[in-house]
This record gives C-alpha cells, sequence and structure tokens, in this order.
C-alpha cells in the first residue's frame, strides 16, 4: 500500500520524462526504496508531441503522450513511488540530501536528476496555435512527417544548420531564417549547408507571424534592419533557436556550464558525489528520448554502485 506521508527514500529521482522514469524502473529493481517528484506535468517533452517514430518497441509508432502513460504505468509496477509535486528547493550540501515540494521535506541517500530542458520559443503569434500541427522543435522526430514540402527552419547555430541540412532529406526546400547576416554554427556545418542547393538562406530576418488554417501554410518575415515584411508558403516551421535546460533550482548547488547545463564526470556524476543526472538536463547533443531513458539507466546503475559502496 501507498504511504503518501512517508518523507524518507534511499534515491530520490526530480523529473518524469524518459530519463527520470527509467532511472525509477532501474532503482527499484535493483531493490532502492524510490521515489519520482515529478513536476507538475509529468512526462516531459514528450508529452507535447504527437506520434513518436524513432522510440524502438513500437512497430507502428506511439503518440508522445501515450508512450509516457506507459512509462510511468511500468515505473510504479517497479515499484517506485511517484509524486505529482513540485520541487521547489534542494539542500546537496548536508547528508541526507533534502528535497522541498511546496508543502514537504523530503529526505534521500542519493538524488538524481531528471529534469530535462525546453525548447527556447520564438514568441510569436501562430507558434503555439500551430505547434504540432506544423510548428516542430524536433527535425529529429518530426522531419520524416514533412515529405514534399517547403520548411523554414530558425535559427543560426549548429542546431539550426543541422535541422536545415537533416530536413532536405525530406522537403522540397528549407528556407533558413536567421536574424543577423552572420551564422553561429561552426564553419564546417555552415559550409556543407551552403553548398546544399536546398537550402535558402534569409538574412537579417525574423519569423513575424505563423499562419494556416487546419496546419502551417505561411510565414510572416520581418527584416531585422529595414522591417520590411515578406511571405513564404511553407508547410511547416522548424524552430532551432536553442534549449533552456531546466536547472535553475540546482544553480547553487551543481556545478553547471555556462549556458546552464549540469556539468557531469564519469558519465553521469555531478559535482557533489551522491547526486546524479541525466538526459537533456545535461545533454545538449543528442536531445532523444531514447538517449534520455540511456542516460537514467545508466544514472540509477550508478546509483545503485555509490550506494553500495557507501553504506
Ligand atoms: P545556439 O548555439 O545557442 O544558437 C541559437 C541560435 O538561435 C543563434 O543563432 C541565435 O541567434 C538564434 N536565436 C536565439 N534566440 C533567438 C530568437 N528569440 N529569435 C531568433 N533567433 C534566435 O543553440 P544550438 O544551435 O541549439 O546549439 C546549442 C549547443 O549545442 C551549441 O554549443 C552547439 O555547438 C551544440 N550543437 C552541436 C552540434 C554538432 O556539433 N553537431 C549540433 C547541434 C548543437 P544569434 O546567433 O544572433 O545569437
Amino acid at each position: 500500500m501507498s504511504d503518501d506521508s512517508k518523507t524518507k527514500y534511499g534515491v530520490i529521482i526530480i523529473g518524469a520524462g524518459p530519463a527520470g522514469y527509467t532511472a525509477g524502473i532501474y532503482s527499484s529493481r535493483a531493490r532502492h526504496d524510490t521515489l519520482i517528484l515529478s513536476g507538475i506535468l509529468p512526462g516531459g517533452q514528450l508529452v507535447n508531441t504527437t506520434d513518436v517514430e524513432n522510440y524502438p518497441g513500437f512497430e507502428n509508432g506511439i503518440m508522445g503522450p501515450d508512450l509516457m502513460i506507459i512509462m510511468r504505468k511500468q515505473t510504479e509496477r517497479m515499484g517506485t513511488k511517484i509524486i505529482d509535486d513540485e520541487v521547489v528547493k534542494v539542500d546537496f550540501k548536508n547528508k541526507p540530501f533534502k528535497v522541498y515540494t511546496a508543502s514537504t521535506e523530503y529526505q534521500a541517500d542519493a538524488v538524481i536528476i531528471g529534469t530535462g530542458a525546453n525548447p527556447r520559443k520564438l514568441g510569436v503569434e501562430g507558434e503555439q496555435s500551430f505547434a504540432g500541427k506544423g510548428v516542430s522543435y524536433c527535425a529529429t522526430c518530426d522531419g520524416p512527417f514533412f515529405r514534399n514540402l517547403e520548411l523554414v527552419v530558425v535559427g543560426g547555430g549548429d542546431s539550426a544548420i543541422e535541422e536545415a541540412t537533416f530536413l532536405t532529406k525530406f522537403a522540397t526546400k528549407v528556407h533558413l531564417v536567421h536574424r543577423r547576416k552572420e551564422l553561429r554554427a561552426s564553419k564546417i556545418m555552415q559550409e556543407r549547408a551552403m553548398n546544399n542547393s536546398k537550402i535558402d538562406f534569409h538574412w537579417n530576418s525574423a519569423v513575424d507571424k505563423i499562419n494556416g488554417n487546419e496546419k502551417v501554410q505561411q510565414v510572416i518575415l520581418k527584416d531585422t534592419q529595414s522591417n520590411e515584411k515578406s511571405t513564404l508558403d511553407v508547410g511547416g516551421v522548424f524552430v532551432a533557436i536553442g534549449h533552456e535546460p531546466n536547472t535553475k533550482l540546482f544553480q547553487d548547488q551543481v556545478e553547471l556550464d555556462n549556458q546552464g547545463y549540469i556539468v557531469l564526470k564519469n558519465l553521469t556524476e555531478t559535482s557533489v558525489p551522491g547526486v546524479f543526472a541525466a538526459g537533456d538536463v545535461h545533454d545538449h547533443r543528442y536531445r532523444q528520448a531514447v538517449t534520455a531513458a540511456g542516460y537514467g539507466c545508466m544514472a540509477a546503475i550508478d546509483v545503485d554502485k555509490y550506494l553500495t559502496e557507501n553504506k
């Protein structure tokens, strides 16, 4: 029987995306008393996704929210306690570690941070209403749904260039929209994109508005110098202007890099022994559900080793 008044656990996992749930499965199967504090909207970024075709095990794909419900049920079946509450403070300076929600202080011998990251938003009209209906934040995930269409990619960093190049496999043309006249991306990736005849560059340009009916049909661009407007008839908009890791809570607790991602050593260990991290909260390179799940598994195995050695 579950006991909601219990506050002391062997392992607390903060976050309930693929990293957190997988860590829960492995931690519980290793017989650690495990709690997941999921946040208010459990499931992570996949909850805002439609079809997921690249998570193995689902021959015909699966809807993102359905995948996360299955992961949650599997995690609970393994014995992990899940509480849908938001962590508001942590104290990793003393042991046992303390993790606070607005109402409760929890304690744990080890913690896994799996709070993920959110794609940065453009904040323009139509972006939110067409999310999942032509507006995407992940070309690897959604590219194959955009065959034989003209597409817009927004951004000038490595992600935008990589996504634009990837999308040329499916699109008839990719319009790369960047707010300045120089790319931030590495030279080699720039060269590759510039030599790709399917990519058109729109310099000093910003997306002003996204229009459509059921799905995206048109993007209104604004020249960032002259404010002049123009239109592009496209079937999709890929926003690749960076991610924001959810690490505000951990700022003065574990080492972060200059972009706010958790710095790890030995793959899953943070700067505090006993505190581990998994998934997009430290990984700005792969950012896939399956890699986050893999990191969750690794962190739980490392926690098991840590707890065994520090009994
Ligand atoms: P990033 O390097 O921070 O680039 C973000 C881009 O989006 C910049 O060009 C920026 O413009 C633009 N931008 C930011 N906010 C904007 C806004 N509100 N409206 C319009 N444009 C906006 O992010 P990233 O490309 O996601 O890369 C993140 C990190 O991962 C980097 O270190 C990158 O090198 C690495 N990465 C590496 C690879 C690879 O090696 N294969 C692939 C992907 C990512 P400005 O240039 O004007 O600031």
